[in-house]
């Protein structure tokens, strides 16, 4: 079930990407082995008691060097299409400003619910500020201190008494869902006409189901699919619908409703330094990945030219070293049924359960080859693993010290686990856990 989204929008300096990293705070930064990707902090998952929900930081989506009052609407007109719910801040200190009003005039416009954050509050004597902020009809400001982390508790209470109820049709586990990331022209929307207009392929229905996606689903072999489709939704005429952010904002969220995710890049032009930040998101996101090398007619394609297109990939994305690697042809359609049955493996592998018996015999031969090294005198001792989750499979080992687990032990497990067991196409997560 997809997470709500909760947009923050207020003019520049009122302390949104200070609310922003302290709701994502530690959670964003956990996953390190991926290069580059966490510093773009516009979008994260963070959680209010038991519920999570994904941020979005509107004020990390600039538009360059148009007018500030041209930035501020095109962050509430983001906030408005993207979030389930508002959170309009506003500075304490500064009273109501004529930009605020601005970015009010717009939310007004909207139906999506809007809370009011009071920010800049850093200690109760300052509560009365807030009495002016029911002038900007959102009801009931709340107060808070980013830098303090006050009042965070009553806003998020009020937030999450917004979230839509969640009665999704697409929740059928069988259904595979995939998206395709690329930058622009790589031929995303030409895969996708492809993959609709090969044989045997039956769609069954063409729609906007969500305002953050065009998906189609459709179904071949008595598979069911759903295609979320990042290059088809692009909203013509919107300001910010080009600005890199944003489309990263798209990218990130069709990802995050994805089994598998496709990395086109175009064999034409070649990799670039955004093809591996794009491709950093969907391995971030631990969703599989294929790497589809679109435009494969404008090679020369024998073996060899192949041979050195896969190796310059491995060596541009060594995190995605699971991933495997189609090249093809959307225009000429040469090679696209290699596609499916790939998308098909990606998808059976994420969602993979290894028998506890026959996980531990892997783990006890590898230790048998490699036997568990020692850290400052000490030596590693590894008890037994668990398969503790799936999309993507994720192992518990438990030992008798967590802290003499080195990644390199971590990354020897893990290369053993594929061996035995496969897993192309998925990430797989093992984290160490003491034995109690
Ligand atoms: P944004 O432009 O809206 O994302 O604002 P920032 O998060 O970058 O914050 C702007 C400035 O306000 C920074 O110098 C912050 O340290 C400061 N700031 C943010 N929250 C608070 C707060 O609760 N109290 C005070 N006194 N300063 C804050
Ligand atoms: P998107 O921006 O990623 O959705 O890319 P498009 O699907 O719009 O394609 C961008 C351009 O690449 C268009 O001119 C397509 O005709 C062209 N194109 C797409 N796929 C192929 C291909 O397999 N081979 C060749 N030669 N051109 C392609």
């Amino acid at each position: 079930m997809r997470n709500s989204v909760v947009a923050v929008v207020g003019r520049p300096n009122v302390g949104k990407s200070t609310i922003f990293n302290r709701l994502v705070g530690e959670r964003i930064s956990i996953v390190e082995d991926t290069p580059g990707v966490t510093r773009d902090r516009i979008y994260a998952e963070a959680e209010w008691l038991t519920t999570k929900f994904n941020l979005i930081d509107t004020g990390g989506i600039d538009l360059g060097d148009e007018p500030l009052l041209t930035q501020i609407r095109a962050q509430a007109e983001i906030a408005i299409d993207e979030a389930d719910v508002i959170i309009f801040m506003v500075n304490g200190r500064d009273g109501i400003t004529g930009a605020d009003e601005e970015v009010a005039k717009i939310l007004y416009k909207s139906n999506k619910p809007v809370v009011l954050g009071v920010n800049k509050v850093d200690n109760p004597e300052m509560r009365e500020m807030i009495y002016e902020f029911y002038a900007l009809g959102f009801g009931e400001p709340f107060p808070i201190s980013g830098t303090h982390g006050l009042g965070l508790g009553d806003l998020l209470d009020e937030v999450v008494d917004h979230f839509p109820e969640r009665t999704s049709v697409f929740d059928d586990d069988d259904t595979i869902h995939f998206s395709l990331i690329g930058r622009p022209n790589v031929g995303k929307s030409s895969l996708v006409n492809a993959i609709l207009g090969e044989e045997r392929v039956i769609v069954s229905d063409i729609e906007g189901t969500t305002r953050d996606a065009v998906d189609t689903n459709f179904s071949k072999d008595d598979r069911d699919y759903v295609i979320i489709d990042t290059a088809g939704m692009r909203k013509r005429g919107k300001v910010y619908e080009n600005t890199e952010k944003y489309s990263v904002l798209r990218a990130l969220r069709a990802i995050e409703r994805s089994d598998v995710v496709l990395v086109v890049i175009d064999a034409d032009t070649g990799i670039i330094e955004q093809d591996k930040k794009i491709a950093g998101y969907a391995h971030e996101a631990g969703k599989s990945v294929i790497i589809v090398v679109n435009k494969w007619d404008t090679v020369e394609s024998d073996e060899k030219a192949m041979k050195n297109f896969e190796q310059k990939i491995r060596d541009h994305f060594l995190f995605l070293d699971y991933a495997p690697i189609v090249f093809l042809s959307a225009k000429t359609k040469k090679r696209m049924h290699k596609l499916m049955p790939k998308i098909i493996e990606a998808s059976e592998n994420h969602a993979v359960r290894m028998p506890t018996n026959i996980l531990n015999e892997v783990i006890v031969d590898a230790l048998a080859m490699n036997p568990s090294p020692t850290f400052k005198g000490q030596k590693l001792k590894v008890y037994y693993a668990t398969q503790v989750g799936v999309k993507p499979p994720t192992f518990v080992v438990f030992v008798n010290d967590p802290e003499l687990m080195h990644f390199s032990f971590q990354r020897f497990l893990e290369n053993r686990l594929r061996e035995a067991f496969g897993f192309e196409g998925t990430p797989i997560r093992i984290y160490a856990r003491r034995r109690s």
